[in-house]
C-alpha cells in the first residue's frame, strides 16, 4: 500500500506542539517509529504519550535546531534506536513581533534580536537539520521542510526575518532536491496558510477578532486545524509520492489565489 510506513523510521523537528505533532501522528498511525525533537521536552513528553497511548512506537530528544551539535546528537540518536532513518521533517520555526503595522514589523522598529532569533531557528535551523539528516537517511528517503505562504509573497501578519527565512527555504530544498535525487532521496517543502498552533503564543491566533481577516484573505474563510495537514504531510512522506521532488506545496485554503 502506497501510504503504508511500517518498518520505517522517521525524525520531526518542532514535534511537540502545532503542525509538528499533526505530522508526527500521522506518521505514527501510517506505521512509522517516530523520533520527536523539541526545545521543549514538556510537550515532547505530552505528544510521545499521546502517540503511544494509540499504539504508535516514539520517543523524543530535547534538541535546538539553530545549535549544529544539539541537532545532530538527536538525529543520531533516534537514527541509532530504531536503527535505521528513512523520513525527516524538518519543521521547527517561529515568529517573533508582530507584522509592519506595528513597530516591531517595520525595517527601522525590527530589534535585531529578533531578527537574529528567527534566522537562527528558522534558516540555520533548516540548514542543520537537513545536514544532519542527509548522511544518515536511507536512499530512497524523504525529507520535507516547512516553509509559508510568507515564503512567496509580502505578508502583514509577520515581520522581515520571518518572510526572508521562509522564502530561502524554498530554495534550500530545490538545491537539495539536487544533491540528492541520484539516491533516490526527495525534499519538498510545504508553505502553509495560517494555521491554529501556538507559534504567535498559546491560542493567540485563535480569537474572533481575527475573523473577519480572514474571512478576506482567505477564500474558504477561515484558520485551518493542525489535523489538515495531515494528508499532505503523509503523501510527501510515503512512496504515493514518488515522482515529487524540489517543489513546494501550498496549503492555504486559496489565500495565495487572491
Ligand atoms: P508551534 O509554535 O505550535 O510549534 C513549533 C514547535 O517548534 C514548538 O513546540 C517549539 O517548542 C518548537 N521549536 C521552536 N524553536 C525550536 C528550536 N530552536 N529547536 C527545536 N524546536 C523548536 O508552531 P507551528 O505553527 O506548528 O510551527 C511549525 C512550522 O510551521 C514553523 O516552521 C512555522 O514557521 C510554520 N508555519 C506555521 C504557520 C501557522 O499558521 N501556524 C503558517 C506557515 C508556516
Amino acid at each position: 500500500e502506497m501510504f503504508d510506513l511500517s518498518g520505517e523510521a522517521a525524525v520531526v523537528t518542532g514535534a511537540g506542539s502545532g503542525l509538528g505533532k499533526a505530522i508526527a501522528e500521522i506518521l505514527a498511525q501510517a506505521g512509522a517509529n517516530v523520533g520527536l525533537i523539541d526545545v521543549d521536552q514538556d510537550r515532547i513528553e505530552s505528544v510521545a504519550a499521546g502517540i503511544a497511548a494509540c499504539g504508535g512506537k516514539t520517543f523524543g530528544i530535547a534538541a535546538d535546531v539553530s545549535a549544529p551539535e544539539s541537532i545532530a546528537s538527536a538525529v543520531e540518536g533516534i537514527r541509532g534506536r530504531f536503527g535505521r532513518l528513512d523520513i525527516a521533517f524538518a519543521n521547527a520555526g517561529i515568529s517573533r513581533g508582530p507584522g509592519f503595522t506595528e513597530a516591531g514589523g517595520t525595517l527601522t522598529g525590527t530589534p535585531q534580536d529578533d531578527w537574529n532569533a528567527v534566522i537562527d531557528v528558522n534558516l540555520n535551523g533548516v540548514f542543520n537539520t537537513l545536514k544532519a539528516v542527509s548522511g544518515r537517511i536511507a536512499d530512497g528517503g524523504r525529507i520535507v521542510v516547512t516553509a509559508s505562504t510568507a515564503g512567496f509573497r509580502a505578508d502583514p501578519m509577520v515581520g522581515y526575518a520571518y518572510v526572508a527565512t521562509k522564502a530561502a527555504v524554498l530554495n534550500i530544498v530545490r538545491q537539495a532536491a539536487l544533491e540528492l535525487a541520484p539516491r533516490g532521496v526527495r525534499i519538498n517543502a510545504i508553505a502553509p496558510g495560517p494555521f491554529r498552533t501556538n507559534i504567535a503564543g498559546e491560542g493567540a491566533l485563535d480569537v474572533p477578532e481575527l475573523n473577519g481577516l480572514w474571512a478576506q484573505t482567505i477564500p474558504l474563510g477561515r484558520m485551518a486545524d493542525p489535523e489538515e495537514m495531515k494528508g499532505l504531510a503523509l503523501l510527501l512522506a510515503s512512496r504515493a509520492s514518488s515522482f515529487m521532488t524540489g517543489g513546494a506545496y501550498v496549503i492555504d485554503g486559496g489565500a495565495l489565489a487572491l
